[in-house]
């Protein structure tokens, strides 16, 4: 199964990345994390990505999909994967296409999760708050002004892509507002289709 969780940053596709990869026992892939990995290595690519993660804006799309290619690539994505935070822009989504048509696969699924900004501002406050309780490191981009960059990123580059996966017929909307639980019911039932 190959799915991509599509939504503005705090929608929670990390954490219902998580349930489809138990359930279904598929690859998690999240860009994110990927490139925060890099950076904390102080990796070439990490050096080149750290300052645009910071200030909240996308990465150059070649860097994020020389990193997808290759993990997608692996003997251990072909029983599926679940993308979380990729595709990002139109470009990317092209890319992805080109590259599942090469292996001659198809994406099953794009499960959006829609939710509004008020909410999603707290919801990524909240989440730094209690990473700095747990005595966790805090993400260097959730902060309120660094948020606005992002999901003024998400709104001009990325929401371009529901319409695009809706004329494909693989788009599939949940109601990210609801419990964690709640959304996970939706989700499976998405996907389970
Ligand atoms: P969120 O969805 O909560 O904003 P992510 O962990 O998915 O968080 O992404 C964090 C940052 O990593 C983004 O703001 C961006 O700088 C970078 N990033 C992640 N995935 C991509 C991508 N596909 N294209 C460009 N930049 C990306």
């Amino acid at each position: 199964m190959r799915i991509v969780l599509l939504g503005p940053p705090g929608a929670g596709k990390g954490t219902q990345a998580q349930r489809i990869v138990e359930k279904f026992g598929i690859l998690h892939l999240s860009t994110g994390e990927m490139l925060r990995a890099a950076v904390q290595k102080e990796s070439g690519i990490g050096r080149k990505v750290k300052q645009f993660m910071a200030e909240g804006r996308l990465v150059p799309d070649d860097l994020v999909i020389a990193a997808v290619n290759e993990r997608i690539s692996q003997p251990d994505a072909e029983p599926g994967f679940v993308l979380d935070g990729f595709p990002r822009t139109i470009s990317q989504a092209v890319t992805l296409d080109d590259l599942l048509n090469k292996e001659a696969v198809e994406l099953d699924h794009v499960v959006e999760l829609q939710a509004d900004e008020e909410i999603l501002l707290d919801r990524i406050l909240t989440r730094a708050q209690e990473a700095k309780d747990r005595g966790h490191g805090v993400r260097a981009d959730d902060n309120r002004e660094t948020m606005k960059v992002r999901l003024e990123a998400y709104k001009e580059q990325t929401a371009p892509l529901i319409e695009y996966y809706r004329s494909k017929g693989v788009l599939r909307s949940v109601d990210g507002l609801q419990t964690i639980d709640a959304v996970t019911h939706d989700v499976f039932q998405a996907i389970d289709k």
